[in-house]
């Protein structure tokens, strides 16, 4: 059986490697020059002319991440080396914040809000009051329930310096925005999946390094598999006996190969685009309702701000900011500390808004005003406009069978998770079961 999957993303190599040990032969096409999609290796230099390897966008991984791991593991990465692992940590320069402690869930939640310096008494008792009650009720709560009105006993401190930070992080949405729901099944899978479960996994090689890369040989070294760059899937042709023309930009047509099932690993725009490209060619209606729902998606943007200054170094690997309209990062990271890239800051601005310039400018001076850091020099700040798809309270998500023969993963299908690297390798690898 001949696969085609569209897209070398996480998604895509995931589910590339499924259909590749189902016993499938695979071709994965890639639009870009490089594979990793959103989660990529970039090449930068720094203001005294060495050349670095970036990513597309500071990224962190959670121990929660099972599927993640164990893909890096079978393509050959030494997942303890390539991941720095902490216990969750969620502090500010001057100390205050969450850390927890090194120990089996749920002690390591208690003694960590016990300990959790800046809050008062009055902070601490409302969430374990209101994290006890979201257990109590099986981390479920009705679809359109917002996390601000899953949060609404929680103190003022506690959702600027705790909810907003970690939802925005988790979901790239709001807290006013964003889905109760899924921010309530990502505290369940990091807080109660066991020990580590809610550790920060933080790269210490790049993006690309650190799954998409080595996928890609993996599938090489396995013979029959090809993954081909540079290759941007134009349309979908049907063909007797339920099989696909893939047709890429500027390829004549009657050159182009013939597959007997497609898998669907680009964005869901790209996806949507071609799901209706196939529709109107068969008049399938299936595949333009497909479309539909995943051309409906509504997008938020990250923003990574790198800057760097010799004598630039934090405390720890990765700080929360105090973020607002003037001081818009919500994390940095010390690049130093993780791929000895020293003197080198990551600033996340999550959910962010407005343009490159402005953006970057707000946060160095962000960085003057909370860390007291001067003199940094912008290496390169990189806009994700569809970083994420927003995810709002009772969204529906387009699922894994566009039609039959036709199949569709990423980030974005249907799934339990907000738009993550877990999100992504766990659809692209339950695509190769409905092949
Ligand atoms: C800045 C940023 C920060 C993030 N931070 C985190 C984080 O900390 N933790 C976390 O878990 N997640 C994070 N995410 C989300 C995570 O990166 C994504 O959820 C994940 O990478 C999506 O993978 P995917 O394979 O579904 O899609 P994509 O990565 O978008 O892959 C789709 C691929 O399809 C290719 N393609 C598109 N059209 C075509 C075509 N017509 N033909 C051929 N190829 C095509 C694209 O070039 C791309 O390579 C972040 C995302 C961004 C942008």
């Amino acid at each position: 059986m001949k696969v085609a999957v569209i897209g070398a993303g996480w998604a895509g190599m995931a589910a590339a490697i499924a259909h590749a040990q189902a016993g499938r032969e695979v071709t994965v096409f890639e639009a870009a020059r490089t594979v990793g999609g959103r989660a990529r290796a970039v090449p930068a230099t720094l203001p005294g002319g060495e050349s670095v390897t970036l990513d597309n966008g500071q990224h962190i991984l959670i121990g929660a991440y099972a599927e993640s791991l164990r893909l890096m593991r079978l393509v050959g990465v030494d997942a303890s080396a390539a991941l720095l692992r902490l216990p969750l940590t969620l502090q500010f320069p001057d100390g205050q914040g969450l850390q927890l402690p090194d120990l089996p869930p749920p002690l390591d939640a208690l003694l960590g809000i016990a300990r959790a310096k800046g809050w008062s008494l009055g902070d601490k008792l409302a969430l374990l009051r209101t994290a006890t009650a979201w257990q109590l009720k099986g981390f479920r709560c009705a679809p359109a329930t917002s996390v601000a009105d899953l949060c609404a006993p929680l103190t003022p401190r506690l959702m600027a310096e705790f909810i907003d930070p970690l939802c925005v992080s988790a979901l790239n949405t709001p807290a006013h925005q964003a889905s109760g729901q899924v921010f309530l099944r990502v505290l369940q899978d990091s807080l109660f999946s066991g020990r580590g479960g809610s550790n920060l996994l933080l790269p210490r090689a790049d993006l690309g390094a650190l799954f998409p890369e080595p996928a890609a040989q993996w599938l090489v070294t396995q013979g029959l598999h090809q993954v081909v760059t540079g290759q941007r899937v134009q349309r979908l042709q049907p063909q007797p006996g339920g099989r696909w023309q893939v047709i890429c930009a500027g390829s004549a047509e009657d050159a182009s190969p013939v597959f007997d099932h497609v898998t669907l690993a680009c964005p869901s725009w790209e996806a949507s685009r071609l799901a209706a490209g196939v529709a109107s060619i068969a008049g399938l209606a299936e595949a333009g309702r497909w479309s539909a729902l995943a051309g409906a998606l509504k997008f938020e943007a990250i923003t990574t701000v790198y800057a760097h200054s010799q004598a630039a170094r934090l405390a720890q690997p990765m700080l929360a900011l105090r973020s607002g309209p003037h001081h818009p990062a919500q994390f940095v990271f010390d690049r130093g500390l993780l791929d000895g890239n020293q003197g080198l800051l990551a600033f996340v601005v999550s959910a962010s808004d407005g343009e490159r310039t402005r953006i970057e400018q707000q946060v160095l001076q962000q960085a003057a005003a909370q860390l007291g850091i001067s003199g940094l020099q912008p290496v390169q700040t990189v806009v994700e406009k569809r970083a994420t798809f927003a995810c709002t309270p009772g969204l529906v998500r387009p699922c894994m069978q566009v039609l039959l023969g036709l199949s569709a993963c990423g980030d974005y299908v249907d799934g339990p998770y907000p738009a993550t690297l877990e999100g992504a390798v766990l659809s692209g690898t339950a695509v190769a079961a409905i092949a």
